[in-house]
């Protein structure tokens, strides 16, 4: 038993716990839960979450100590049995030595498995991670005696909300989840001036991301995909170019940008002439995909606000952000009428003017397709279109993200409203409870399942209970 205070990676949450511990196996969770029959228990993972789903207010479980991996093959397909604190990094190994992988993957690998899947971690062209998960085994009270019992979701509408669930059914002390054989994926960069174009290219290239570039607003695309060609002879060649170019040179640039320079001219002129350089065009590299789908993106601390909308809003959703920029950067003071439209029908004017010439953007704009999840409240959940991430990211000091953190308040709530955006669950989450249950139209599913196995509301925080209860 410990106590002590820990920040999450972005800095932005402190968890202040009056009581933290690493149980070291399903028994000793169950012996905690029992002891703390009446206080509240929060799991963590790696504490990579910047919202406040990670915020442990008396009795803190760091599931670091639950790890193992098993891999199996049930009627045919891979499954691996995942204790809840193994990070994605060890998993991948483990994996990787049986010649299987993880059917999607994030843009890191520091994260554990328990807290990707309960905020719907994703990468580009699948679905998020909690859409492949079988059962998840969880510690909670019985409702009858109330003592800590084991039980595992593994079916139905119950195991919906399992998938993604904000730590709020319980305490996560294994996974079971989908896995494929290792694959190769083939990647190079071009350069469009048109979305149309980029998503004209993605059928070819089913898991491709694209970067809106800020103040150059072309879109730099990683075209992606499957292949069963041999890796490449060059593949660790280009490994090193990602890593001294894109994860260091690239980002310690940004960080001359967000941190020290002051000269907006100049970052622009920079986004314009230097950044789109960065980008290697036409170089075709065929690697694994554990190695190709992920960056060192975790390098340098940071704050992200990411936004899900459905292909039908894509278009308009990034023009109405390409706006707010301009109005943010000083740039211009008024959007586009037809964007100033909208505004006004939502009564956000004087917000939108209270942005104005606060906040210089110095980030890609990171797009990302996620596939519906068969899931109640993952960003991607529910059928239909496919869904769109689109994140903003800053670099500013954390004592210096106000400008940030008020544009981030902005174009997340308007995009919810004009567009039925919904915000990552584990980034920045600036919108109130009623607002973020409107996005989901099961929500109510899941509350009540959150109702049925956590009958004595102790898995919840403050922020989850604004959102539950
Ligand atoms: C640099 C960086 C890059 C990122 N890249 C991506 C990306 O590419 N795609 C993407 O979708 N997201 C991305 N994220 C977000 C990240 O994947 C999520 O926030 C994820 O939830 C973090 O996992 P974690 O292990 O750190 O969990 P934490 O942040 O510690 O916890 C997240 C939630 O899970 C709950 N939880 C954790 N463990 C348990 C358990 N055992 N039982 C019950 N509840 C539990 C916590 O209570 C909390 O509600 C990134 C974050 C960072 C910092």
């Amino acid at each position: 038993m410990r106590s002590v205070q820990r920040k999450n990676f972005g800095h932005n949450q402190t968890l202040d716990p009056s009581t933290a511990y690493t149980p070291v196996d399903e028994a000793e969770v169950l012996r905690i839960l029992n002891r703390h029959r009446d206080q509240r228990i929060r799991a963590v993972g790696s504490l990579h979450s910047w919202s406040e789903a990670v915020l442990a207010e008396e009795v803190l479980l760091d599931m670091g100590q639950l790890r193992a991996v098993e891999l199996d093959t049930i009627d045919g397909q891979l499954v691996a049995t995942v204790g809840a604190g193994c990070q994605i990094s060890r998993l991948l190994d483990e994996l990787g030595r049986e010649g299987a992988t993880l059917p999607s993957l994030g843009l890191i690998t520091a994260q554990t498995i328990a807290g990707a899947i309960s905020t719907g971690t994703h990468g580009s062209g699948r679905h998020s991670l909690s859409h492949y998960v079988l059962a998840v085994r969880i510690a909670r009270y019985d409702k009858l005696s109330g003592k800590a019992i084991l039980e595992e979701v593994s079916a139905g509408v119950p195991l919906e909300a399992a998938r993604c669930s904000l730590g709020s059914l319980g305490v996560i002390v294994s996974v079971r989840i989908r896995c494929r054989e290792q694959y190769m994926v083939q990647e190079f960069f071009r350069e469009y001036a048109e979305l149309s174009d980029v998503l004209a290219a993605q059928d070819a290239f089913p898991l491709q991301q694209f970067y809106l570039l800020p103040w150059n607003w072309s879109y730099i695309v990683q075209h992606r995909r499957e292949t069963k060609e041999r890796r490449s002879w060059h593949a660790l060649i280009y490994r090193a170019y990602w890593h001294v170019v894109m994860d260091y040179g690239m980002h310690l640039l940004i960080l001359f940008f967000a941190r020290w320079n002051k000269t907006q001219s100049l970052a622009r002129f920079s986004f314009r002439r230097i950044f789109p350089a960065f980008a290697l065009r036409n170089w075709r590299v065929v690697d694994r995909s554990s190695s190709m789908l992920v960056m060192k993106h975790d390098a340098f601390r940071h704050i992200e606000v990411e936004m899900f909308v459905r292909r039908q809003h894509l278009d308009a959703a990034l023009g109405y952000a390409k706006d707010v920029l301009h109005v943010a950067g000083g740039i211009t003071s008024d959007l586009t009428p037809e964007n100033e439209g909208r505004i006004a029908a939502l009564g956000m004017k004087e917000d939108l003017a209270a942005i104005h010439n606060h906040y210089h953007h110095h980030y890609p704009i990171c797009i990302r397709r996620v596939l519906p999840d068969a899931t109640l409240i993952s960003m991607a959940s529910g059928d239909g279109d496919d869904w769109y991430a689109l994140s903003f990211i800053s670099y500013a000091r954390p004592s210096q993200r106000a400008g940030f953190l008020q544009f981030a308040e902005f174009l997340g709530l308007s995009m919810s409203r004009m567009f039925g955006a919904r915000p990552h669950w584990g980034k920045l989450c600036p919108h109130g409870a009623e607002e973020l249950r409107s996005l989901y139209p099961r929500f109510n599913e899941f509350r009540a399942i959150c109702k049925a196995m956590d009958p004595g509301r102790g898995f919840l925080n403050h922020w989850t209970e604004d959102l539950l209860d």
